[in-house]
């Protein structure tokens, strides 16, 4: 069956001498592998279709029962471009895509997902602080997936977040792997992660936000720590064989 289909290139390696394999995160396949054939050779047929990141738009032969599909056409539509000329905006970039790496579903239909992994690349390249751009595009995913946490209101008394928990004993709330508790209905016993209150707002913020919305938004360094490590426990809580991103140290400083 010949299908055409808007992807995203995760990874691309070598395969024999003159050919590549892909992962594509396709819209209406997810997650695929194709052979390019002639992609290393001297015509360069693929050109730099498939460099990561790319967002294209492929024909690929598929066929039912194979792992690995045989790509025809590759064009691109989007080399997202200014990615590559700033470390912060590429390093969110490659987070995104090992994300999508670990989550997406191979042969599954995945267009809530693709279009905000596409949404969220188009904003990394304008957006002021790219953290918050990954942030948002985790909460999204976690929605898609049915894991959305509950952020606005504690998942005990259903009392809002609120300027109150500012001054809490400890200074900090629990999030659980459902959402967030607040001080009075706290459960120690829980597996959980604590947050400061400034964290658990922003997390609020963002989740509430759009992509559009938080183009010119600068988050504290002290602040997007605590809420890369909150969010990073909630996405290993509910997605099995999530790993440590290489792309974002401050990830695998928690995880070792
Ligand atoms: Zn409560």
């Amino acid at each position: 069956m010949i299908v055409k289909t808007e992807a995203i290139v995760l990874r691309t390696m070598k395969y024999r001498d003159s050919s590549k394999i892909a992962t594509l995160f396709t819209r209406e396949y997810g997650k695929l592998s194709v052979v390019a054939k002639g992609a290393r050779d001297r015509t360069r047929r693929f050109g730099s279709s498939l460099d990561a990141l790319n967002h294209v738009q492929a024909v690929i032969y598929k066929k039912d029962g194979r792992d690995l599909h045989l790509l025809s056409q590759c064009d691109v539509l989007n080399h997202f471009d200014d990615l590559s000329k700033d470390l912060d905006r590429l390093t969110a970039g490659m987070t995104i895509l090992e994300l999508v790496q670990a989550v997406a579903r191979v042969e599954e239909e995945s267009s809530a997902m693709f279009d905000i992994v596409r949404e969220g690349l188009e904003t990394l390249e304008h957006t002021r602080d790219p953290s918050a751009v990954v942030l948002h595009l985790e909460l999204k995913l976690l929605d898609i997936m049915g894991f959305r946490p509950q952020l606005s209101s504690c998942s005990g008394c259903g009392a809002s977040l609120k300027v109150a928990d500012r001054g809490t004993i400890q200074g900090v709330l629990r999030l659980t792997p459902g959402g967030y508790f607040c001080t009075i209905c706290d459960r120690k016993e829980t597996e959980s992660s604590l947050a400061r209150f400034e964290v658990m707002s922003l997390l609020r913020d963002i989740q509430e936000s759009t992509f559009q919305s938080l183009r010119e938004v600068i988050i504290s360094p002290s602040i997007r720590e605590g809420a890369k490590r909150t969010l990073w426990f909630y996405l290993t809580s509910h997605i099995d064989g999530i790993k440590p991103l290489k792309s974002d140290k401050v990830v695998l400083a928690v995880a070792s």
